[in-house]
């Protein structure tokens, strides 16, 4: 495939679902970007910018219910946590994403929410950016999105418009505070620290990390792109899984790794809900008393008991941590 076939159209990539060996996370060919040079950023280069956030970020998936969202907000305000709202392919269609943003930032919960380069044109991000940005979020995630045929059927007519590092430009000139992604587990892997210092080049503030493995991987991650030069604060993943359930819906997207040991334990476990929750302390824990990373984003759907029980499970790891 040559580089302006992506399927995402991307110009600064590779996206973070290159599969292992690397393929495409889309179609059935290899992705361009892997065995190349790294695309450097090619515009005004930009220097990151002090963001005051709390060490815990924790995925937050509203639900269209209100009453609901409100519930958990308010544990999370009370836990002093902020939160990340995602962009996800599979959210209700009920959920307008400015307006869970004003929720979110209303109810006292430091929000970071995410924007993608997926079916938007020019002037409806910069309505999108500017609608997240009058509502109070702390910070706009810049990711060019999963592509639906990834984890969906067959899905042609989705258009990339924009990505990621393209995002960071828009939101910063905007006046937006910008964070960032990185997969340090996807291929090209010795490319991705690097990548996280083009991206700051392109005007991130900070990096939220993509599950990549065990600790240590994590770890050796952020102490590489650090000596690349990356000032950028880094949140690392901790993936949040009570049941079997929860941890497929993490391990189905391309790019993403749990460590084997994790998902090992989940199934030979007799009480799944007990091993995930200590499995999620303790690496957090490991991961903030580190030194290399400002904090940790505990992440994924942690259990397939719904939106209250979700949001129980995070603030019990939180509470644990904490304790
Ligand atoms: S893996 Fe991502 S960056 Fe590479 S060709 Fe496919 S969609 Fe494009």
């Amino acid at each position: 495939m040559e580089l302006g076939a992506c399927p995402k159209s991307m110009r600064y990539g590779p996206c973070g679902g290159v599969r292992t060996g690397g393929g495409c996370e889309v179609v059935d060919e290899p992705c361009p970007f892997v065995g190349r040079p790294l695309v450097e950023w090619a515009g005004t280069e930009l220097a990151p910018r002090a963001i005051e956030l709390p060490r815990f970020l924790v995925d937050h998936r509203p639900t269209g219910d209100d009453r609901v969202d409100r519930q958990v907000l308010d544990d999370y305000a009370a836990s002093g946590v902020a939160v990340l709202l995602g962009d996800h392919l599979d959210d209700p269609p009920a959920v307008d994403r400015v307006a869970a943003a004003e929720r979110t930032v209303d109810a006292g919960v430091p929000t970071i929410a995410t924007i993608t380069g997926r079916d938007r044109s020019t002037d409806e991000r910069a309505e999108m950016i500017d609608g997240l940005l009058a509502a109070g979020v702390a910070a706009v995630l810049c990711v060019t999105g999963d592509h639906p045929s990834a984890r969906f059927t067959a899905h042609p007519d989705v258009t990339f418009v924009s990505e990621g590092t393209l995002l960071a430009g828009e939101v910063r000139s905007r006046g937006g505070r910008v964070a960032v992604a990185e997969s340090p587990a996807a291929e090209p892997t010795r490319q991705r620290a690097a990548r996280l210092v083009e991206k700051q080049r392109a005007g991130a503030d900070i990096a939220v990390l993509n599950h990549s493995g065990p600790v240590a991987d994590v770890i050796a991650f952020a102490e590489q792109a650090s000596a690349l030069g990356c000032r950028l604060p880094m949140y690392a993943p901790v993936p949040v899984m009570t049941d079997l359930a929860s941890m497929a819906a993490l391990e189905q997207f391309p790019g993403l790794t749990i460590a084997d040991d994790a998902v090992n334990a989940m199934h030979t476990s007799s009480d799944p809900f007990s091993t995930g929750l200590d499995l999620a302390v303790a690496m957090a824990g490991e991961l903030l008393g580190s030194g290399s990373i400002a904090g940790v984003n505990l992440s994924g759907v942690a259990t397939s008991g719904g939106a209250v029980e979700r949001g129980r499970v995070m603030r019990r790891v939180v509470d644990a941590v904490t304790a």
